[in-house]
């Protein structure tokens, strides 16, 4: 994707559990000390992981926009192209290979080789829960999240955010909808249409250059950015290998300035565009790990994408140097009159704090406990948006259902492993540049 980025980014969500099903491939007593079987094992896992980019690819064809990204030979896809099994022979198969995994990962006793066992099972799964999704299947929203992502997500009530929209109205005093007031405010922050391409410019610059400091990327990388239309999304990178991506911003609605730096650093750096290039780099180049090279969108892998995507703004452009840059930089780029407090800040940060709802929302919307009509109302409602950005969000759920909680969730968890022990700057950055460049899950990032 990668990727996706909602309208407003979704804050934390207190309360996050691992998976119950963690892959017997990462426990940590498998370790095989028969040494002699060990490159045996490594080979089996090689020819695995071949046969999963092959099914994943050949899964591809049987719904647009499940392999969000491939760049590995173009004859695998189409392989897959000419003759895909049909969706039975599919999932009988993705659960043979899952229990090949199992056989094999036992016998496996190096770390690195029993992270990719447990890497491609729990990618299995995923795949697993979106075959019987193709065929029909229905699962609760929290079942769902926890069997294609990796996480079971725990939900506040949408009451819990209720004292934040009190505080939100002392900032936007006045009569109407609160949302109506917020949007009316928040309309003089818009970025004019002609002044777009200059300032994610000079915002993707800045973010590039923050993650560069850090980061080491190859020398020949880059991207390339559109302005686009009709979409449920409102930017989305098209990683396309040979570290380059195709990065889409869609101007259905007005783009506010809080977007510039927000999709430079979820969509580039240090987010989908760094991430994608990493794992090219360490994993499917310097290791030979093909499967790397494909990228189901509904997997734990988007778990990881959105969730560093989403933290790397705060990353890049920790406490006020966010502000500054827009103070500074951008809004006189973007011709927007600079404010002269704070007010418009804390009222973004009073908003990102209530976009937890999001995915309440999305959970009881998904669930049939509430119907379409009522779910725009409560967003418009919770995320203090229009009629009209509410129908796009609710267009996103409509689309990419529990992928939802990958924002929110996502940026709470790699947050907390980043930020675990109060680490210095430096080591902050380090732990980023191992989650973007291993084949990471999210109960890793719940391990100490
Ligand atoms: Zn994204």
């Amino acid at each position: 994707m990668r990727k996706l980025i909602l309208l407003s980014l979704i804050a934390l969500l207190s309360g996050c559990a691992a998976s119950g099903t963690k892959p017997s491939a990462a426990a940590g007593s498998v370790a095989a000390l028969d040494v002699r079987r060990t490159p045996v094992s490594t080979k089996a896992l090689g020819d695995i992981a071949a046969t999963y980019l092959r099914l994943t690819l050949e899964i591809g064809t049987h719904e647009a926009g499940y392999v969000d990204a491939y760049y590995g030979p173009p004859e695998l896809q189409k392989a897959a192209e000419v003759a895909p099994r049909d969706k039975a022979a599919l999932l009988a198969a993705t659960r043979d290979l899952m229990a090949q995994i199992d056989r094999t990962a036992r016998r496996l006793s190096d770390p690195i080789g029993r992270r990719r066992a447990a890497f491609l099972r729990a990618q299995l799964r995923a795949a697993e829960t979106r075959l019987m999704m193709m065929q029909g299947t229905r699962f609760a929203f929290a079942d769902e999240a926890e069997r294609l992502f990796g996480v079971r997500p725990r939900l506040q009530p949408l009451a819990s955010y209720d004292a934040e929209l009190a505080r939100i109205a002392t900032l936007v005093p006045g009569d109407g909808a609160l949302a109506d007031r917020v949007e009316a405010y928040l309309d003089a922050f818009t970025i004019p249409k002609d002044r777009l391409q200059k300032t994610f410019d000079a915002a993707i610059a800045r973010c590039r250059g923050r993650s560069m400091a850090h980061i080491a990327m190859p020398g020949d990388e880059s991207f390339r950015m559109e302005f686009v239309t009709g979409k449920s999304w409102s930017g989305y990178n098209y990683y396309q290998g040979r570290y380059h991506s195709l990065i889409q911003v869609n101007t259905d609605l007005p783009i506010r300035l809080s977007r510039a730096l927000d999709l430079g650093c979820h969509e580039g750096y240090p987010g989908h565009h760094l991430l994608n290039m990493k794992l090219e780099e360490k994993l499917v180049k310097a290791r030979g790990w093909a499967e790397f090279s494909v990228y189901p969108l509904y997997s734990p892998q988007s778990l990881i994408a959105e969730g560093s995507a989403n933290y790397g703004i705060d990353l890049a452009f920790p406490a006020g140097s966010k502000a500054d840059t827009e103070r500074d930089v951008l809004m006189p780029i973007a011709e927007i009159a600079v404010p002269a407090d704070d007010r418009y800040w804390q009222l973004l940060a009073a908003i990102e704090r209530a976009s937890g709802a999001r995915l309440t929302i999305a959970q009881q919307y998904l669930d049939g406990e509430i119907d379409r009509k009522a779910a725009i109302a409560l967003t418009q409602k919770y995320l203090l948006v229009s009629a009209k950005r509410a129908e796009q969000s609710v267009s996103f759920t409509d689309q990419y259902r529990s992928y939802v909680i990958n924002y929110g969730l996502g940026e709470a968890m790699v947050r907390a492993h980043v930020e675990r022990g109060r680490p210095s700057r430096d080591e902050m950055w380090r732990r980023m540049a191992r989650i973007v460049s291993e084949p990471t899950l999210p109960s890793d990032l719940l391990a100490r």
